[in-house]
């Protein structure tokens, strides 16, 4: 059964105390997918995996830094369901439906029930339109929203006029269905997500292993086969991943996968999500940490989006300063060395 209210999750046993959640739900969208309920562990009142999805009263504090758009989308958005913010790449967001609402949402505020909804036919046009209007358009990335919720029907459809857009060389899917909706990934969805003919990627989001199980792995492996290059995304978040063991063990989940690891997001200044945020030091040191523990294949890039809309920042630790006419480098193990070297 799909959870997409308080009663649901009581029903589920997910949520032993109701009390005040009303009140979060008429803010905020729930959804949780059977596949994502069978991960929890209701019995631990810190599963890593409720965190992510379960309501909390702590979604009603909303701090002075926190904003209703705070990767600044709007800023960068020229006609509804494009965000144009680097030249040669675009976002469309075709649907703002997701199959799980994520507590940590950057755009919770646009998606769900009461969202954006779906762009109409008309607005599909338009953006579309203006893809094909501006050669330096390279790449287009479909998010929302999930566009994973969309049928294949309509992907094919979306990817096929894509197709006829000669400038468009890269079509990438940003999703959590592979993961927490694994079944929806079939063959007809495969074929769907590759008819645009152009090379096709797939970002997967997950924070954290255990969401990497049975089915999602067999998800991912079709996928892969099909042809299509996997990237991940993750969330670096308080009580969910915020520690190297974690972070090390779903990075090295993705690569057995056939996922390179790609971003790691620091958490962004959404309503309500204070509770899922560390310090920048704090996700320095965890990066930092990774670089010793796991193969260059795993390490995941840190990144900012900085409020505003100015687009995304690499803010891992740098490991080389400029003095005195050399460098110094900062091995795996934190030990400084000069380069060239003195001797
Ligand atoms: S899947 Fe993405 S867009 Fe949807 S709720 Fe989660 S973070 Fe937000």
């Amino acid at each position: 059964m799909l959870i997409r209210t308080i009663q649901h999750l009581i029903e589920a046993g997910l949520v032993h105390d109701a009390t005040a959640l009303d009140a979060v739900a008429h803010k905020y969208a729930i959804g949780i997918t059977p596949a994502v309920a069978a991960l929890i562990d209701p019995a631990d009142p810190d599963d890593p995996i409720a965190r992510q999805f379960v309501p909390d009263v702590a979604e009603l504090v909303t701090t002075p830094d926190e904003r209703a758009d705070p990767i600044g989308d709007l800023a960068h958005s020229p006609v509804e369901g494009i965000v144009h913010r680097y030249p040669d790449r675009v976002l469309l967001k075709a649907v703002h439906v997701c199959p799980v609402y994520c507590r940590f949402c950057f755009r919770r505020e646009m998606v769900g029930p009461h969202g954006l909804g779906t762009l109409t036919p008309a607005q599909l046009d338009a953006a579309l339109a203006y893809i094909a209007a501006r050669p330096e358009i390279w790449e287009v990335i479909l998010t929302g929203g999930d566009p994973l919720v969309l049928s294949p029907r309509r992907l094919r459809e979306i990817g096929e006029r894509l197709a006829r857009i000669e400038h468009v060389k890269i079509v990438r899917f940003h999703t959590r269905v592979p993961v927490l909706e694994p079944e929806r990934v079939d063959m007809a969805m495969v074929e769907a997500l590759k008819a645009s003919g152009k090379t096709t990627y797939l970002a997967v989001h997950a924070n954290h292993p255990r969401e990497i199980s049975d089915a999602a792995r067999r998800a991912l492996a079709r996928l892969a086969d099909g042809g299509i290059a996997l990237i991940s995304q993750s969330v670096l978040l308080r009580g969910v991943n915020d520690n190297v063991e974690t972070l090390a063990s779903l990075m090295k989940a993705f690569v057995e996968n056939r996922v390179k690891p790609y971003y790691l997001h620091h958490p962004d200044l959404a309503p309500g999500t204070s509770h899922f945020r560390l310090s920048i030091e704090e996700g320095q040191a965890l990066v930092s940490a990774l670089r010793g523990r796991i193969s260059g294949l795993a390490q995941p890039t840190y990144i900012l989006d900085i409020p505003g809309g100015h687009g995304k920042a690499q803010i891992g630790a740098s490991t080389i300063s400029v003095g005195d006419g050399c460098f110094t480098v900062r091995d795996w193990q934190g030990v400084d060395h000069p380069y060239p070297p003195s001797t």
